[in-house]
């Protein structure tokens, strides 16, 4: 297994981690303060800093974009505009050049309680979506989700089920690996080895499962601060031929998000060559 310590190219900060400090320009900067070369961006904060000049600035950095945030919300009431949404999705994802565009597919349709025909909608809606991204050349990352967000943000919520929709949707898509979502899962390791032989690891997310959890969506750890075996995934994901980066994506509204933001990253950057 890699020495990260070695590796500080292949950290990548998901600017979600210091969402409520910086804009788009201000991590940008921060990035290079710290000697970050890749980041995940999030549509927002894009759309907040104007598209063009967004990847102006990505490129003029020399950032690498190894992960677009995000399209999905499949099962969104107005498919049409969901639709839509996933095309531009693609579209900025192109523009700056990024490596897959991250997919969370959406939970049940409002006033559904049928998560199998939520399921359907989910894979369709993927095929229709991989007709437009295959020929502009970008990946589709799927990402399971922790089952606590089946009903609201995501029905695929194990690896197995990724892996068997990618299997039927056939190239250009793959799977996003973030150890909060997956790490209780006790087929984890069998189905990264099977990712792996499709070749389709398009990501590997870090932060840590804190004891208690007191927000579902908000309160992420830290890598090193909870129980998630990090470094032993993170062998399963190489093991299966992954050498790409480690992406750092902490929710944490009530800790990480009220830091000083160069704190934040730099605790990123030391946990990342500790426990990662
Ligand atoms: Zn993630």
């Amino acid at each position: 297994m890699r020495d990260l310590a070695a590796h500080p190219e292949l950290f990548s900060l998901n600017t979600a981690t210091v969402r409520m400090q910086w804009s788009l320009a201000q991590a940008v900067e921060g990035c290079a303060r710290h000697g970050i070369r890749a980041v995940a961006l999030w549509r927002d904060k894009v759309a907040e800093a104007g598209l063009d000049r967004a990847a102006r600035l990505v490129r003029d950095a020399g950032l690498r974009v190894n992960d677009y945030c995000r399209g999905g919300m499949f099962t969104a009431p107005d498919l049409e505009a969901a639709r839509e949404d996933n095309r531009r999705a693609v579209d900025e994802a192109v523009a700056f050049g990024a490596d897959c565009l991250c997919l969370v597919v959406g939970g049940l349709p409002p006033g559904s309680k049928d998560i199998a025909a939520a399921r359907r909608i989910v894979a369709d809606e993927i095929a229709l979506l991989l007709d437009y991204a295959r020929p502009l050349g970008m990946k589709l990352a799927l990402e399971p989700l922790h089952p606590m967000y089946a009903a609201d943000r995501a029905c695929v919520n194990t690896l197995r089920q990724a892996n068997d929709l990618c299997d039927r949707l056939g190239p250009g898509i793959g799977v996003a690996v973030d150890v909060y979502h997956l790490w209780w899962d006790p087929e984890l390791e069998g189905e990264i080895a099977r990712a792996g032989r499709a070749g389709r690891i398009l990501g590997f997310h870090v932060c840590d499962w804190l004891v208690p959890t007191t927000d579902l969506l908000l309160d992420r750890g830290m890598m090193g601060d909870g129980v998630i075996d990090i470094r032993r995934i993170r062998g399963w994901v190489e093991a299966a031929g992954y050498d790409g980066f480690v992406e750092a994506e902490i929710f944490s509204a009530n800790n990480w998000w009220k830091r000083d933001p160069d704190d934040v990253v730099k605790t990123c950057l030391e946990r990342y060559r500790s426990v990662c």
